[in-house]
C-alpha cells in the first residue's frame, strides 16, 4: 500500500502537507474520529480524501450542496481517483446503476447527500458492503446555532451507529464558534475526536476598506484593474444588484446578476457562466455563494457595507480560495449604516419571535452592526481586527490590509538593529528569509535544520523578534540594503553582509526608519511563508495566457470548469519554471500523475514552442 506522502504527490501532485492535514489523517487511520475547523482553502478535503484512498473499502463523504459534491466528484475523477457522487440530480436508472457499481468496490469515494441515509435503496447498499469511514463536510450544518442548519444533518449519528461495525467518523467545518463545536461533536456522535483548529487567518487576503466618493467610479476602476479576472461584487439590495450589473455592461465589462427575486433559471444560468469564466463579473446579494467553490476569485468587492462581521468574512473569503493573492475591498459610505440599521429594525427575521425575544435579536443585531462599523472606520490593522473578532490573536501589523499600507513611516531602529545583531552573529552567510527566520525564533525556527545543524538558537540574537511578522523583517532589512547598512551578495543564494554604514545603527548614532508598506502585489505583501529558500522564477504572463487558452479549450471539451483542469496557480508555476520533460512538469505542485499523463504532453508543447 502507499503510504499518505506517496498519494498525495500521486494523485494531487504536492510534496508536503499544510498545517493540521496530517494529524487529521493519521487520526482517521489509527481508527478516531476526527474534527477538523480550518478556514475556507486551507485543504480540508485532503483530509478525508487521502485516507479514503488508503483504507480498504469504501468511504461515504456526506455533503449539502449538490454543486459541491459535483465540483469535488469531478475535480477526483480528474486526479485518476474513483469516485462517484449520489445525489438528485441523477435520474434513477443512473441511480441504480452507481449503487450497483459501488456494491462491486469500483469506487474509492462516494459523496451522498443527507436526506439519502434514510432511503432503503441506500441502506441495503450501505450494509452489504465495507465502510470504515464516514465523513461529514460542513459539519456545523448539524446546529441551529449556525448559519445554515439542515435538518437532516441530524439523522447522521443514527446512521452511523446503525453499521456494523461502527465506521470511524470524520467531520469537517470552516466556521464554528466553540456552541457550534459542541453541538458538532454531540449530535453527530463523535467519540472523543482528535481535534484541529487551524486559525481563521487567510494570509493570502488582503482586506481594504475605500471610502470613496463617488462609489460607481471606484468599483469601475477596481474591476477594470483586475482584466480578465473573475470577481464577485455584492450589493445589499435586488435593486442595487440590477443598477451596478447594468453600469457594468454598459461599461463593456463581462457581468452577470443574482439575487433571489430572478426565476431559478437565471440564476443557474448566471452562476454557471460565472463559474465557465463565460463572464467575468458577478453582482449578486448574499443570495449568491453558498457552494460555489470557485477557487479563482481573484477579488470580491462590497459594494454597501454588510450588516455584520460574521456575514463579511464568510463572502470576502470567496476569494482566493486557491491560496492566490486576492483582495477583499469595501467600499463604504455613512448612508451603509443607516440602510443596515433600517433593515434590523424592519426587516422579516424576527418574524414569529414573541415581542421580547424580537428585541433581544434586535439589540445583537445592532451590536453586530455597531462592530461592522469600526470595522469601516477604524485605523487599525483590519486583519487584527478580524482576527480578534474570532477570538483569535494577530499582531497588531499586518503589511498588507489598507490600513497597514497607508501606514506612516515608522521608527524601527530597535528591530533593525536586533536584525543586524543575527547577521552579524551568524556569520554572514545567510539570506533574508533565514535572518528574518533566526530574528523571529520559535518553532518554526528551531525545526530548521540549518538552526539545529549550527546550533544557532544559541546566538544572543536568536528570537529577538517574536513579535514581528515575516513580511516586516524582510521590509526592515530591504531597507537597511538601501541605506547601506547591509549588502546583499549576487548568485543563486544571495547571503547577506554588514555594509559600511552598519556600526552607526548598531551603535546608536543612527534611526531607521521604515514605511513597512508593501508592494503594489498582494503576493509579496501576503506574509506567505517561504517554503523553500531557493528563489521562486517569475511567471511569464505571455505564456501563462497562452496556457489558459489551452485549459479553456480542454475544459470546453470535457464540459467542465477551467480550474478542475488546472488551478491558475498550476499555471502560473508552469509558466514560471517551463518544465521540459513528463518528470520536471511532475515537480510542479498541484500536478498528479494521472493529469500528467491526461494533459502534460499538450502543455509541455506549448511551453516548449515558446522557449
Ligand atoms: P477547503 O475545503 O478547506 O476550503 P480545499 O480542500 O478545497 O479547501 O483545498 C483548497 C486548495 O488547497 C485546493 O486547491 C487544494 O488542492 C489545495 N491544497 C490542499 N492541500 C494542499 C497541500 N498539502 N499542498 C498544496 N496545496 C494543497
Ligand atoms: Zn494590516
Amino acid at each position: 500500500m502507499e503510504d499518505k506522502k506517496g498519494i498525495l504527490k500521486k494523485y494531487f501532485g504536492y510534496d508536503r502537507f499544510r498545517p493540521g492535514q496530517e494529524k487529521l489523517i493519521d487520526g482517521v487511520l489509527s481508527g478516531r474520529d476526527v474534527l477538523g475547523i480550518m478556514p475556507t482553502g486551507a485543504g480540508k478535503s485532503l483530509c478525508y480524501q487521502i485516507p479514503a484512498l488508503m483504507l480498504d473499502g469504501i468511504t461515504l463523504v456526506i455533503s449539502p450542496l449538490i454543486s459541491l459534491m459535483q465540483d469535488q466528484v469531478r475535480s477526483l475523477i480528474q486526479a485518476g481517483v474513483k469516485a462517484a457522487f449520489l445525489n438528485s440530480t441523477l435520474t434513477p436508472r443512473q441511480y441504480a446503476l452507481a449503487l450497483e457499481r459501488a456494491k462491486e468496490y469500483r469506487y474509492q469515494i462516494i459523496y451522498v447527500a443527507p436526506e439519502r441515509l434514510e432511503t432503503p435503496g441506500f441502506l441495503e447498499f450501505v450494509h452489504s458492503v465495507r465502510i470504515p469511514f464516514v465523513c461529514v463536510d460542513e459539519a456545523h450544518c448539524v446546529s441551529q446555532w449556525g448559519q445554515d442548519f439542515r435538518p437532516s444533518y441530524l439523522k447522521i449519528r443514527e446512521f452511523v451507529e446503525s453499521m456494523e461495525p461502527r465506521p470511524v467518523v470524520g467531520a469537517f467545518t470552516a466556521t464554528a464558534t466553540a456552541q457550534v463545536r459542541r453541538d458538532v461533536v454531540a449530535l453527530l456522535g463523535l467519540r472523543s475526536p482528535i481535534t484541529e483548529a487551524t486559525g481563521f487567518d487567510r494570509e493570502n487576503l488582503r482586506f481594504e476598506v475605500l471610502h470613496p466618493r463617488d462609489k460607481a467610479v471606484e468599483l469601475l476602476r477596481l474591476v477594470q484593474e483586475f482584466g480578465n479576472e473573475s470577481g464577485i461584487v455584492y450589493c445589499a439590495t435586488r435593486k442595487g444588484v440590477e443598477d451596478i450589473c447594468a453600469l457594468l455592461q454598459q461599461e463593456g465589462i463581462s457581468a452577470a446578476r443574482y439575487h433571489a427575486g430572478l426565476e431559478e433559471d437565471e440564476r443557474r444560468r448566471n452562476q454557471d457562466d460565472f463559474i465557465f469564466d463565460r463572464v467575468r463579473v458577478m453582482v449578486a446579494t448574499n443570495a449568491f455563494g453558498m457552494g460555489i467553490d470557485k477557487p479563482d476569485v481573484r477579488y470580491v468587492v462590497h459594494f454597501n457595507m454588510p450588516k455584520d462581521i460574521e456575514s463579511y468574512y464568510q463572502e470576502a473569503g470567496r476569494a482566493g480560495r486557491d491560496g492566490e493573492p486576492a483582495r477583499c475591498v469595501i467600499l463604504y459610505h455613512g448612508q451603509d449604516v443607516r440602510l443596515c440599521q433600517f433593515l434590523i429594525e424592519h426587516g422579516g427575521e424576527g418574524a414569529g419571535l414573541d415581542e421580547e425575544t424580537r428585541d433581544e435579536v434586535r439589540k445583537k443585531d445592532l451590536e453586530r452592526l455597531r462592530q461592522m462599523t469600526f470595522y469601516c472606520t477604524t485605523s487599525r490593522c483590519l486583519r487584527q481586527f478580524l482576527l480578534q473578532y474570532f477570538g483569535e490573536k494577530a499582531p497588531s501589523y499586518c503589511g498588507a490590509c489598507s490600513n497597514c499600507l497607508k501606514a506612516a513611516p515608522v521608527d524601527v531602529t530597535l528591530q533593525a538593529r536586533r536584525l543586524l545583531l543575527c547577521v552579524q552573529q551568524s556569520g554572514e552567510r545567510f539570506g533574508m528569509r533565514f535572518i528574518a527566520l533566526l530574528a523571529r525564533g520559535g518553532e518554526e525556527a528551531l525545526g530548521d535544520p540549518r538552526v539545529r545543524r549550527g546550533h544557532l538558537e544559541e546566538l544572543p540574537a536568536f528570537g529577538t523578534l517574536p513579535d514581528l511578522p515575516e513580511t516586516c523583517a524582510i521590509k526592515i532589512l530591504h531597507r537597511l540594503i538601501e541605506m547601506d547598512c547591509l549588502v546583499q551578495t549576487e548568485g543563486e543564494y544571495p547571503v547577506l553582509q554588514l555594509g559600511e554604514r552598519a556600526q552607526r545603527v548598531l551603535s546608536g548614532q543612527e534611526k531607521v526608519m521604515a514605511r513597512l508598506f508593501a508592494k503594489k502585489n498582494p503576493s509579496a505583501a501576503s506574509g506567505r511563508r517561504a517554503v523553500s529558500q531557493k528563489p521562486e522564477r517569475q511567471a511569464d504572463p505571455v505564456l501563462f495566457d497562452q496556457l489558459k487558452r489551452l485549459r479553456a479549450k480542454i475544459a470546453a471539451i470535457q464540459g467542465v470548469p477551467a480550474y478542475i483542469i488546472f488551478s491558475d496557480a498550476v499555471l502560473s508555476r508552469m509558466s514560471a519554471e517551463k518544465p521540459k520533460t513528463r518528470a520536471e512538469l511532475l515537480a510542479i505542485p498541484g500536478i498528479g500523475a494521472a493529469k500528467a499523463d491526461r494533459y502534460g504532453e499538450r502543455f509541455l508543447e506549448i511551453i516548449n514552442r515558446k522557449s
